[in-house]
């Protein structure tokens, strides 16, 4: 097995588009509301357009709860969706299990937040290794190819010797070891794309960026488009190329990740970026500073109107209650937008 791209490809070209992705889950109901006619729902995630190129990473930013992880999972189809579409190189996909899904796990892979429970605690990582090349079809035709792709594998993601490893249990490895044969278990299908749902937040801060940095190495080596999941907006500033912030299962602003980060448009992602712990920040902070963006998330069972963030946002204005917030452009670089009424030039009468 060779961890190279199947066909030469432009290096930006798209597999994975999602438009209109929405998911709601029915909310089982109690034997008292069994006669009622409405069904409630978890509004998780809400219109979603995202786009993942080859050699590019697409960071996917919010709070918990806020939709992200849904949106990973629908990606990989482990959850069926409500509404939307997913496209597989430009053609419309959904699969149910069975053959159409491990044809389409082999071009879209997950990594999950937790190494330590994604791993099988009784199994060496051998067994893991050598059962994802079998089942994607990369394990060779014989016992020493079979070796040549595990040690290949182990290799890629800087496990060496790869023969310290491969006998292993998990419990053996460290968080990052775990996280990196994780890594290594999702390449073992040789996927175009990576869907990396927290790939850090359970490691020690001294090893995350470790981890970052091999999942940047693969992402320029093997040409591969990642969608970062992460609460951490600075990390998405040093490792992604563009980053989407998602609040309360909708998606509020995208674009270039410096530009994002750097001069966010949103007050929510302003309210992110002023949640990080700066020492200088807190010295100067008001006490009106200092309660800007208050609150909690919303209920998805019954969202706010109009503009989900209302409830907490600074600078809401009347029409913020009842008028979803389209995309509006913010015109300071190429592709910035955010879905947020300040932004709208068009006046009022000309609407
Ligand atoms: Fe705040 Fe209104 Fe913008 Fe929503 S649309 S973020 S409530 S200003």
């Amino acid at each position: 097995m060779t961890l190279t791209p199947d066909a030469p490809a432009p290096p930006t070209a798209v597999v994975l588009e999602a438009t209109g992705l929405t998911k709601h889950f029915p909310v089982r109901r109690s034997l008292r509301d069994i006669f009622k006619r409405t069904h409630e729902a978890v509004h998780a995630v809400d219109d979603v357009h995202l786009t993942l190129r080859r050699g590019q990473v697409v960071a996917l930013v919010g709070e918990s709860g806020s939709g992200k992880s849904t949106v990973a999972r629908l990606l990989a189809q482990l959850y069926p969706r409500t509404d939307g579409d997913i496209q597989l190189h430009g053609e419309s996909s959904r699969v149910k299990g069975g053959r159409q899904f491990r044809a389409y796990a082999k071009k879209v892979q997950m990594i999950f937040q937790d190494p330590f429970a994604s791993l099988n605690p009784v199994h060496t990582i051998r067994y893991h290794l050598t059962r994802a090349l079998k089942i994607h079809g990369n394990a060779g035709g014989n016992a020493q190819e079979l070796e040549q792709a595990l040690t290949e594998l182990l290799n890629r993601v800087s496990l060496t010797p790869p023969e310290r490893y491969l006998d292993k249990f998990p419990h053996e490895l460290s968080g990052g070891q775990r996280q990196r044969v994780a890594i290594a278990r999702a390449l073992g299908a040789n996927p175009e794309a990576l869907l990396a749902d927290e790939p850090v937040s359970m490691l020690d801060v001294s090893i995350r960026l470790g981890v970052l940095n091999l999942l940047r190495d693969l992402k320029e080596r093997l040409n591969l488009a990642i969608l970062y999941i992460t609460h951490d907006i600075a990390s998405a500033r040093y490792f992604a190329d563009e980053t989407l912030v998602m609040y309360a299962g909708r998606m509020v602003e995208g674009g270039d990740s410096e530009t994002v980060t750097q001069n966010p448009a949103h007050p929510y992602t302003r309210l992110l970026i002023d949640s990080a712990p700066d020492p200088d920040r807190i010295a100067n902070m008001t006490a009106d500073t200092a309660d800007r963006g208050d609150g909690e998330p919303p209920s998805l069972i019954h969202p706010p109107t109009g503009c989900r963030f209302h409830p907490r946002c600074p600078v809401a204005m009347p029409r913020c209650s009842t008028d979803l917030p389209v995309r509006l452009e913010i015109n300071d670089k190429p592709g910035h937008w955010a879905a947020c009424w300040l932004y709208d030039t068009e006046p009022e009468a000309a609407k």
